[in-house]
């Protein structure tokens, strides 16, 4: 039976005891609290499931490990994901200014047997073919390998960088060996990306904000069904769909307790939400410590399937908090301003800050807007972009708190 009447205190009590219970492997009893190393040798003799990456031929582990944190000082997290089966390692040129691939090397360079078990994916911010090759000769040189399985152009809004000369680029590179796949990762105007990309024979893999909000939204799934019948690997990011106002509803309360009554935390409900469509290879989750690590495996591990009233309700609290997540349709409602002012990419930054609750992040992101740009968007109308925006967010607002907030 589910209980009807969750408080927010019974909902952090009963969310804490499930994401313990969780991080033992299924099967295990969650009533005496694990230590965190047996819980890791019980989760660990089973593996993260694995699915096919598109027309690739290679096969993934449904759980990708974000590589978004201090991989330098944290090698054991890195052993911990290939002792539980998630061995797509997911980094970037930028991330931690390089440290996140030099953390990822330094493992290599210690376990060189590790590259082999690994789907390593890196990716650079450059669309010129020769900046790409020397961001490519670093990320090999700081990761410690010849080659890259993944190598994505990094935060694509729309696919004019992927030229003929970058195809061509990409072709050199995988005939170096250099790369063995191509692709491009997205959070902005994802649809409109995978419509195009799904037209170019040369992409291999995506990488996209994909959540329990977005994939009912009939353009998300116009634009997955075509990536797949194209036969490219799809990678879903940004999987909680936290947004830029918290909503602290009822619904919400009541959305979780239902799901930990069903033994998983909204969390992980939301992760096999994403799952649930198999034409999503992968999840790229950060997995800063071992308690969200094994919270996740745990998730991709567990047989259960939501139902269709977990689904239902999913979809049902999506609608009820629309107007408190940004969509990352930057096109529809930058439009509508003076300037084209970014500000899907400041409704991500606040989502970094207000959501993940990594103000570092949300205040370096929003540090690199030229003074211009933050200037505009102090003393833009937004009247015309809100009467634009598909889900109703009080933009004006937002851009003010985010001024205010990350400056
Ligand atoms: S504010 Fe609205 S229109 Fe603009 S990107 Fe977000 S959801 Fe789309």
């Amino acid at each position: 039976m589910i209980k009807k009447d969750w408080t927010r205190r019974d909902f952090i009590k009963s969310a804490g005891a499930a994401g313990l219970g969780a991080a033992l492997a299924p099967n295990l009893t969650a009533s005496a609290e694990p230590q965190r190393g047996e819980s890791a040798m019980a989760a660990a003799s089973q593996k993260v499931p694995i699915r096919p990456f598109g027309r690739s031929g290679i096969e993934v582990s449904i759980l990708s490990l974000g590589g978004m944190f201090d991989i330098p000082n944290n090698q054991l997290m890195l052993q911990q994901a290939l002792r539980l089966g998630v061995t797509y390692w997911d980094t970037a040129n930028s991330y931690g200014y390089g440290s996140s691939e030099e953390g990822i090397g330094k493992f290599f360079t210690k376990y060189p047997d590790a590259r082999q078990s690994v789907f390593l994916v890196t990716k650079s911010g450059r669309k010129d073919p020769d900046d790409l090759s020397e961001h490519l000769g670093l990320s090999l040189k700081r990761l410690n390998t010849n080659t890259i399985d993944l190598f994505f152009m990094h935060a694509l809004s729309n696919t004019r960088p992927l030229t003929d000369t970058v195809r061509r680029w990409a072709e050199r590179a995988k005939a170096d060996g250099k790369i063995r796949l191509f692709g491009f990762s997205t959070h902005r105007n994802m649809q409109s990306c995978l419509q195009e990309a799904a037209k170019m024979e040369w992409i291999d893999g995506i990488m996209m904000t994909f959540n329990y909000r977005l994939m009912h939204e009939p353009e998300m799934q116009a634009a997955v069904a075509a990536c797949q019948a194209a036969g490219i690997g799809l990678t879903a990011m940004k999987t909680q769909g936290g947004g830029q106002i918290e909503s602290g509803s009822d619904q919400e309360l009541a959305l979780g307790g239902r799901f930990l009554e069903r033994g998983f935390t909204p969390y992980q409900a939301k992760l096999k939400a994403v799952w649930e469509n198999p034409a999503i290879a992968s999840i790229c989750s950060q997995m800063p410590n071992m308690t969200i690590l094994m919270a996740n495996t745990a998730a991709a591990l567990d047989q259960t399937r939501l139902s269709a009233t977990d689904q239902r309700q999913l979809i049902q609290y999506a609608e009820h908090t629309q107007s408190g997540y940004c969509g990352g349709c930057g096109d529809i409602c930058e439009s509508a301003l003076a300037g084209r002012p970014p500000v899907a990419d400041v409704m991500r930054y606040l989502m970094y800050s207000r959501s993940y609750g990594d103000h570092r992040r949300a205040r370096e992101h929003f540090g690199r807007l030229p003074a211009e740009i933050r200037q505009g968007l102090a003393h833009a109308d937004y009247a015309q972009a809100e009467a634009r925006c598909p889900r109703g967010l009080p933009i004006g607002r937002l851009m003010h708190e985010a001024l205010t907030e990350l400056a």
